[in-house]
């Protein structure tokens, strides 16, 4: 197996708070023997606990988590918790900066780039440091996502369900913790192995991937959900005694994705208009947008419909259209105990 050449200053066995970067060795033609800084903060208490790795920023557009996770890189110190937690506010800092779902430096994305590689381009180099020396330190992943430029979500969280029953049952304690309105439980289409969910299913490590927001902005509410929703996951866990973190309402409701169904994508270039909002339930068949031709405003707009009866998760943020984008997904109510 190669060996990583991700440095850090950061001692992950030491009790206490400290913060720092990983370094990304990237020899490029403003700096040739530079490195790309990546914000980490590892906070370890004298209490045995989990070890939880909390993530914002894996998409760079998506700025809810890193917000998030910033406050609370500033909010606890090592008395504060029991066990440890290792916390990457901005997981791709380069595509963060650019206000981009992919690294402007290899033009990857870093949650299409695992098992990665320790001798690949920088995307891939943090895809390996993540699977080869963070992940079997831990124990929980929390992976925070949101729409980021294209897409807009009703507050979710997602994960898969693990052909390990142990860690499906934690995966399940962990979404309903969060308390979003929705927990997305799912098999991954084709076996897709590029994810972050993939090589935590590889590590044996129990990982949700909570999605609030989107648009390339930061809503309150989306904002609110992501850190709201952490702090609950830590408090579940027993790692935090945060007054401010009420415990879950027992409230999300749980659904499914349907391979082939459950995205809903255009099938004409233009402008488009939503013929249905984030949560409205939705039947077969039902006309969901409208796509017009701006160039040819005296033809009839084309309707895109779904095939499936459930929930609008997700919808697209921006106005202008593809054949092939991603307009909508539904989710389908789904009860994961009898799975
Ligand atoms: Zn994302």
């Amino acid at each position: 197996m190669s060996v990583t050449k991700i440095e850090t200053s950061i001692r992950f066995d030491n009790v206490g708070k400290q913060t720092g970067y990983l370094r990304v060795p990237y020899s490029s033609h403003a700096s040739a023997y530079g490195w790309i800084p990546l914000p980490l903060t590892v906070i370890r208490g004298a209490a045995p606990g989990p070890t939880v790795l909390l993530l914002g920023g894996v998409h760079g557009d998506e700025y809810e988590g890193q917000i998030a996770l910033a406050k609370m890189v500033r909010a606890f110190e090592s008395k504060d918790v029991a066990g440890t937690l290792i916390v990457l506010p901005s997981t791709n800092l380069p595509a963060a900066v650019a206000n981009n779902r992919l690294s402007p430096v290899d033009n990857v994305n870093l949650n299409r780039a695992f098992p990665g590689d320790a001798n690949g381009t920088p995307t891939q180099m943090i895809a390996h440091y993540i699977e080869e020396v963070l992940l079997p330190t831990c124990d929980y992943v929390i992976d925070l996502h949101s729409g980021g430029s294209s897409l807009e979500y009703l507050p979710c969280v997602r994960a898969r369900l693990s052909a390990n029953l142990q860690i499906r049952h934690k995966t399940l304690e962990m979404v309903r913790a969060f308390d979003a309105e929705f927990g997305v439980l799912f098999r991954p289409a084709k076996a897709e192995p590029r994810t972050m969910s993939a090589a935590c299913e590889r590590k044996g490590v129990v990982y949700i991937n909570p999605e609030t927001g989107g648009g390339a902005r930061v809503a309150r509410k989306a904002l609110q959900a992501a850190h709201e929703g952490t702090l609950r996951c830590l408090l579940a866990l027993e790692m935090i005694e945060d007054a401010s973190a009420r415990r879950s309402s027992g409230g999300t409701r749980t659904a499914t994705l349907v391979a082939g169904a459950s995205l809903v994508h255009s099938d004409s270039d233009g402008v488009w208009e939503p013929l249905v909002e984030l949560g409205e339930a939705v039947v077969p068949g039902q006309p969901l947008a409208a796509v017009y031709n701006l160039k040819k405003p005296w033809l009839a707009p084309q309707t895109v419909s779904g095939s499936i009866a459930g929930t609008v998760l997700c919808r697209r943020a921006a106005a202008w259209v593809e054949v092939g984008d991603c307009l909508f997904e539904i989710g389908v109510d789904f009860d994961p105990e009898s799975a």
